[in-house]
C-alpha cells in the first residue's frame, strides 16, 4: 500500500472469517501498525487479543457496526476496507453488508473481501 498513512484501514470478519482475519493481521503486522485501524466489535477484540493490534472497536457489525464504517469511508476517512465476508452463511445484517460493499464503490475506496485480494492490496504484489 503506498496510500495516505494518516487514513485508516479498516477491518470487519465475519464470523466464519475470522480466523483467516488473524491469520492475515499476524502476517502482516508491521504493515498494519503503520496505520490507525478500526473494525467492528467483535472483529476488533479477537485482533487486539490475538494478534496484539491497537484498534478502535465501533459496534457489533449486526449492531450497525458496518453501517458506522460505512459512514467513514462517505467521510473520506478510510484507506481501505479488509472485509472478510462468508458467502456460505446467511447474515442477519446484510443490508448493511451490502451498503459498505457500495459505497466502498462509490468513493471508488479499496475493498477486499477475502485474505488473497487483501494480501495483494497490502503487499503491492503484482500479478
Ligand atoms: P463483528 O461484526 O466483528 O462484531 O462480528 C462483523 C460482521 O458480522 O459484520
Amino acid at each position: 500500500m503506498t496510500g495516505d498513512e494518516s487514513k485508516t484501514l479498516a477491518l470487519i470478519a465475519h464470523d466464519g472469517k475470522k480466523a483467516d482475519m488473524i491469520a492475515f493481521a499476524l502476517a502482516y503486522k508491521p504493515v498494519l501498525e503503520r496505520y490507525e485501524m478500526v473494525a467492528t466489535n467483535t472483529t476488533g477484540k479477537l485482533l487486539r487479543d490475538k494478534a496484539n493490534l491497537n484498534i478502535q472497536l465501533m459496534l457489533s457489525g449486526p449492531k450497525g457496526g458496518d453501517a458506522q464504517i460505512s459512514a467513514m469511508v462517505a467521510e473520506g476517512r478510510i484507506e481501505a476496507v479488509f472485509f472478510f465476508v462468508d458467502p456460505l452463511e446467511k447474515q442477519p445484517h446484510d443490508p448493511d453488508i451490502q451498503g459498505l460493499l457500495r459505497i466502498c464503490n462509490v468513493y471508488d475506496v479499496p475493498l477486499a473481501t477475502n485474505a488473497a485480494t487483501a494480501s495483494y492490496i497490502i503487499s503491492e504484489k503484482k500479478l
